[in-house]
This record gives structure tokens, C-alpha cells and sequence, in this order.
């Protein structure tokens, strides 16, 4: 029998590696099993707010991140229509070290922590597919598929961090409630200054059929242009879509490479539950939510954070096992309290038809822009609201149900919903 380790994470995507290191920090063994000979490198999350970085820095990655991606206090918003745009510059604010976002691929921060786990002893193994496992009294025998052949790996706990089409959450019999969108999300890396166009390092571009989110990736001059298509098109012929998409964006100028690109599916879905005896489900494995405003890695990562707290703890015997339904019932709550809401909010926003509806749209931005505090609400919303609410551990026995969203910034009280 294999000898059995305090955890074993499934996916070595972002939150996987990230949970595996804030894990191996609380003195926990673990072992990180990836599908893939690879990190994977799709277009996909590229910009943190401080709630992420608050996290990034715990774990002793932020410095490195920023050496690789940039940091970013320009928010754009434009509604071609009304030929308006609006720029909100997030000035510093006193008493909140992370004043910027942090533009870097998801693929670099898991590298980053994958590097930091393994000095920490956590085991990575690469083309480790899981494809069963079985739940006993004391803890979970996974079988994995590898190139050799099939392997039986054993752990106390297992968690499920392997996105949206989660193997984990599947095996254990785990509904995903919730709902699909009609459309279909289309992210695109291109080579193209947006910048001579009077973009910001991060858009969003407001029109009921070209709506989009452009993003500068990195300072070689790669950007990301995601934008949404009738998911009833045919997929295959997504590629051929893009040009004609870009004219839009780019103002007719085709002197852009188009370096990637991929479509995906656009959900808010939950498990009905993130725990089921001894497996735990995190990041996209346990919500999943559209990417608009790019709250997804940021709810999955805070998941992932305080997975890892409270499981330490268990593993200590400082804990119960039964907070861990907590942690299940508590990150539910704000995936469709909070993250939900935000998410479609922004989807709506982006995409709405209804003229009198975009101008009054259009009125609520305008006020955030002349709002001299508008930067710091953007900022402190996603620390406030989406991370912090309950740790440390210690906190969660008499956490307050109800959403913390006061703001005082510089003396003046501001309520956020
Ligand atoms: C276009 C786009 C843009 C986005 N932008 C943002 C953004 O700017 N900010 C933000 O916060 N979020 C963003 N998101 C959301 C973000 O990408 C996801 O929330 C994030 O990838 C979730 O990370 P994860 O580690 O939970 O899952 P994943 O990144 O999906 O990783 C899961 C891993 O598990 C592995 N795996 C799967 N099955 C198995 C198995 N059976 N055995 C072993 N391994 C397995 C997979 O190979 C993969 O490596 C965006 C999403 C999209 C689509």
C-alpha cells in the first residue's frame, strides 16, 4: 500500500498549486497530481485585484509575480456608442498596501507556487490523470492513470482543485447546480498596441453586439481581447469569426498578430455541496462563475486560502472535522451571494440592449469617474468583499452570516452591495 500523505490535491492549475503551498506552509504533506505533461497556458485569468494580492504576499510569491507581469492603476470604460469613454485611476490609499492590479498569466502564478511547494517538499507529478477513487474511514485511495499504467496513491483528505468539468466533483457524485449562458466566451491573445486607440492597460468596451474586455498581458506588447459570440455558431469555425470580430476594436486597422486563442463556456454553477466525506472541492471545481470583471480566480483563490487554513488546522487536531461543512456552507453563500451578482452584473453591463437602460448605464459610470474615491471602492471591494470575510480559522465558529461591505475611506462611510 502507498504510503499515505495528509493530502492529496487534484490539478495543478492556479488554486491547485496555490492550496498545495499554503497547505505545505501549515506543515502538511501533499501531493499535487496534473493530468497534463505541463502547466496548462490557455488565455485565461490575467489580472489580480488586491484581495488576490493580499494572498500572493501571505504566501511569499508577490515580489516575483511582479517582476513578471506589471502593476496597472488605469480602469477604462467605453460605450462607442455614445462615443464616451471613462478612465478611474486608482490613487494610493492609506492603510491598503496593494493599490494596483497585477497584470500576469495564471499560468505564471502556478508555476511561481508549483516552485515555491516544491521546495517545501510537495510532491508534483505530471500525466497523473485521476480516474477513481474510494472514500474509507480513514481517509481516500485515488487510482491514477499514468503512461506506465495505472497507480494507487492514498491520502487523508482529497481535494478536488481540477476546474469546472471537475473529475473529483463528478466521481463523488456531486451535482454542479446552477445555470449555462446562451453565449459563448471568446478569448483572444493578440500582438496590437491598444493603447494608440486610447485604450487603458485594462477595458471594458459596453455595446449590446460588440461588447469586449481588453488587457494588456505583458510589457512586450501582448494584450488580450476576450469578447462574447452566439454560442449557437458553430465552433469550429470560432478562428474564422476573430478578424471580423477585431474590426470592431481596432478601428478597422489590421497591422495585429493574433497570437492564441480559445472559446469557452460561460457558467454560474456551484457544488451542491464541498464536502463530501473526506473530499474537499476548490477553486473552479467548486464555483464557476463567468469571467466578467474577473472575479473567478479571485473567489477560487480565497476558497483555495481558507481550505488550506481550516484543513491545517484539522490536520493539527486544533479543529473539528465538522468545520469543514462550514467552509462548504460559507463559500456557497458568497459565490451566489456576492460573486454571482457582481459577475452578472458586470455580463449585463457589458452586453445590455435596452437603450434607456445603457444610458442610464452610462450615468452610473459617469458618476464613479467623477467620484475622487471611485478607484479606491473598485480596489477595496474585491479586498473586502470576496476575501477576508472569514479568516483566520479562529473567526469561523462565530462568523456573522451576513456580507461585510462597509467602507470607510478617508473618513467617509460607504456602503457597498
Ligand atoms: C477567458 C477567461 C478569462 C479569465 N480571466 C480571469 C481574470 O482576469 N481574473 C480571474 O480572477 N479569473 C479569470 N478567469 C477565470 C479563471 O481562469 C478560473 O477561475 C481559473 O482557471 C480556475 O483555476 P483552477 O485552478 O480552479 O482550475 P483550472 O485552471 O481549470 O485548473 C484545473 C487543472 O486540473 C487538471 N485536471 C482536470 N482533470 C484532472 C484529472 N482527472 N486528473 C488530474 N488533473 C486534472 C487540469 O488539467 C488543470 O490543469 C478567466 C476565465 C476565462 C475562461
Amino acid at each position: 500500500m502507498a504510503e499515505q500523505k495528509d493530502v492529496i490535491v487534484v490539478g495543478a492549475g492556479p488554486v491547485g498549486m496555490l492550496t498545495a503551498l499554503a497547505l505545505a506552509q501549515t506543515g502538511a504533506s501533499v501531493t499535487v497530481l496534473e493530468q497534463e505533461p505541463h502547466i496548462i497556458n490557455s488565455p485565461r485569468a490575467a489580472v489580480y485585484f488586491p484581495s488576490t494580492l493580499v494572498i500572493l504576499d501571505e504566501l511569499g510569491l508577490l515580489d516575483e509575480l511582479n517582476a513578471i507581469g506589471f502593476q496597472n492603476r488605469t480602469f477604462g470604460t467605453h460605450v462607442p456608442e455614445f462615443g464616451y469613454s471613462s478612465i478611474v485611476t486608482t490613487d494610493p490609499i492609506d492603510g491598503i498596501p496593494y493599490d494596483y492590479q497585477l497584470h500576469a498569466g495564471q499560468h505564471d502564478v502556478a508555476r511561481v507556487a508549483m516552485e515555491h511547494a516544491q521546495k517545501l517538499g510537495v510532491e508534483v507529478l505530471f500525466e497523473h490523470e485521476v480516474a477513481a477513487f474510494e472514500d474509507g474511514p480513514d481517509g481516500v485511495t485515488v487510482t491514477v492513470k499514468t503512461a506506465a499504467g495505472e497507480k494507487t496513491l492514498a491520502a487523508k483528505w482529497l481535494i478536488g482543485a481540477d476546474g469546472a468539468r471537475s473529475t473529483v466533483r463528478k466521481l463523488a457524485g456531486i451535482e454542479f447546480a446552477g445555470y449555462t449562458w446562451p453565449e459563448r466566451f471568446v478569448a483572444t491573445n493578440v500582438k496590437f498596441d491598444f493603447r494608440q486607440l486610447g485604450y487603458c492597460q485594462a477595458n471594458f468596451v459596453c455595446d449590446p453586439d460588440d461588447m469586449a474586455i481588453i488587457a494588456q498581458l505583458d510589457r512586450e506588447g501582448l494584450w488580450r481581447c476576450t469578447y462574447l459570440e452566439d454560442a449557437s455558431l458553430p465552433l469550429e469555425t470560432y478562428e474564422e469569426r476573430i478578424h471580423q470580430r477585431y474590426k470592431h476594436f481596432m478601428q478597422g486597422r489590421a497591422d495585429y498578430e493574433l497570437v492564441s486563442s480559445s472559446p469557452y463556456m460561460l457558467h454560474q454553477r456551484a457544488g451542491e455541496t464541498l464536502r463530501k466525506g473526506h473530499v474537499l472541492l476548490t477553486g473552479d471545481a467548486a464555483h464557476a462563475t463567468n469571467p466578467c470583471g474577473g472575479l473567478g480566480l479571485t473567489s477560487g483563490v480565497w476558497s483555495g486560502m481558507v481550505l488550506a487554513d481550516i484543513l491545517g488546522a484539522v490536520l493539527r487536531g486544533e479543529e473539528d472535522e465538522s468545520i469543514l461543512d462550514r467552509y462548504s456552507d460559507e463559500r456557497r453563500r458568497i459565490f451566489w451571494e456576492i460573486v454571482t451578482p457582481a459577475a452578472t452584473e458586470n455580463k449585463r453591463m457589458l452586453q445590455e440592449r435596452d437603450p434607456a437602460q445603457r444610458r442610464k448605464d452610462l450615468e452610473a459610470v459617469k458618476a464613479l469617474s467623477d467620484d475622487p474615491d471611485s478607484g479606491a471602492m473598485l480596489m477595496l471591494f474585491a479586498y473586502k468583499v470576496i476575501g477576508d470575510l472569514l479568516r483566520p480559522a479562529s473567526r469561523w465558529k462565530d462568523a456573522d452570516p451576513t456580507p461585510r461591505v462597509d467602507l470607510d475611506i478617508a473618513g467617509r462611510q460607504h456602503q457597498i452591495h
